[in-house]
């Protein structure tokens, strides 16, 4: 069957699935999980908690949504910090005091992303663009990641920040990000966590602050003056993703306009996506920029309806943006949390938007592979 063969919206932990998980376990003769008394996982670092090698329905709901249920928001975050938590735990479980306990978690952390890769590899992706946010892991992983691997797909990461923190944390982070960026270990930048409308009222509170207009142009005057040096970098931006930030996407194209326009810029470089753009203002304007600035947009059918930002694929916008020339790209967010991969997805596409749209799907995809890819 004809596929994509990129995975551009990806979260490092949310990458494997749980069978995945349950394999690097075994392999590394995980003692069991640690649970409190209800049987749910309970990671709390203490040597006495009770574990279990049973994997209880409990179990796979703090480690996955299963595929056709639907989670929280803030109950999707929680399975991430179980995640991290649980290769956490298994470098504290094995370091014994006697190998370096950070090391080791590298080294867990290196195995969690083979795993990840060998699934894509399965799954006949060849290029990969993955979302975290630890540069010095993610220059471990990249050191370390053998031949085999990536004779087979182009790894690459998205350094990753939550999309509220303030222009001022940023920016004593940014010689750090550049580094990065320049060495190759990371190729651009993703804005991600809890969607709001953005809010400009100065008498909101300092978290609301941050998510005001100005602080996140702000904040992209910062990225994009970086990312723009790098002809293949990537700038994604998580917008529209749910109803109430329905205004969020043009809002975003907006402030990149306006700082192309202050600094005298050509966008791309860098590549902007916008991840999901499920809700957006349907007019000329957003049309336009969108073209102007040459964004693709990655729809997450799975991640969308597991959600609950949908209650149906067919109300996901392949068609409208095809049909105004937008790219549209197939991307997970995190196939393993949602129990889904890129094949099913592909699948959801061709459904959703018919055979001619699938096509220039697949065409698409293609040449982002040729454009940023070597294999
Ligand atoms: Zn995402």
């Amino acid at each position: 069957m004809l596929q994509t063969h990129s995975e551009l919206h990806t979260h490092l932990m949310g990458m494997l699935s749980l069978e995945g998980i349950l394999d690097i376990l075994s392999k590394i003769n995980y003692p069991g999980f640690p649970i409190d008394s209800d049987g749910n996982l309970l990671f709390d670092g203490k040597p006495n908690t009770p574990r279990t090698k049973k994997v209880t329905d409990k179990i796979r709901r703090g480690l996955i949504v299963p595929y056709g249920e639907s989670i929280e928001y803030g109950d999707m975050e929680i399975l991430y910090t179980n995640r991290s938590k649980l290769l956490a735990d298994i470098a504290n479980y094995y370091s014994n005091g006697n190998k370096d306990e950070e090391e080791l978690l590298n080294e867990i952390y290196l195995i969690y992303l083979n795993h990840s890769l060998l699934e894509l590899i399965d799954n006949k992706v060849t290029y990969v663009e993955i979302s975290f946010s630890n540069k010095e892991k993610i220059a471990y992983m990249l050191k370390h990641l053998p031949r085999k691997i990536t004779d087979k797909i182009d790894v690459k990461f998205l350094l990753c920040t939550n999309r509220i923190r303030s222009g001022k944390e940023l920016e004593k982070d940014l010689e750090a990000i550049e580094e990065t960026i320049a060495k190759d270990k990371a190729i651009g930048f993703d804005f991600m966590g809890k969607e709001e409308p953005f809010n400009n009222n100065e008498n909101d509170s300092w978290k609301k602050k941050s998510n005001s207009i100005n602080s996140f142009t702000r904040k992209l005057d910062l990225v994009i003056g970086v990312l723009h040096k790098y002809p293949k970098s990537t700038l994604r931006i998580h917008a529209g993703e749910n109803i109430e930030s329905k205004g969020n996407p043009l809002a975003t194209l907006k402030m990149i306009d306006k700082v192309a326009t202050q600094n005298n810029l050509v966008i791309p470089p860098p590549e902007i996506r916008l991840g999901h753009a499920i809700y957006f203002d349907d007019c000329k304007e957003y049309i336009e920029l969108l073209r102007k600035y040459k964004c693709i947009i990655e729809i997450n059918a799975s991640s969308n309806m597991a959600l609950s930002n949908i209650t149906n694929p067919n109300q996901l916008s392949y068609n409208y943006y095809l049909n105004n020339n937008i790219p549209v790209v197939i991307s997970t967010d995190g196939a393993g949390i949602y129990d889904t991969d890129v094949v099913q997805e592909n699948y959801i596409a061709q459904n959703v938007a018919g055979d001619d749209s699938y096509i220039k799907l697949l065409d698409i995809d293609k040449k982002i592979v040729q454009k940023k890819g070597t294999k």
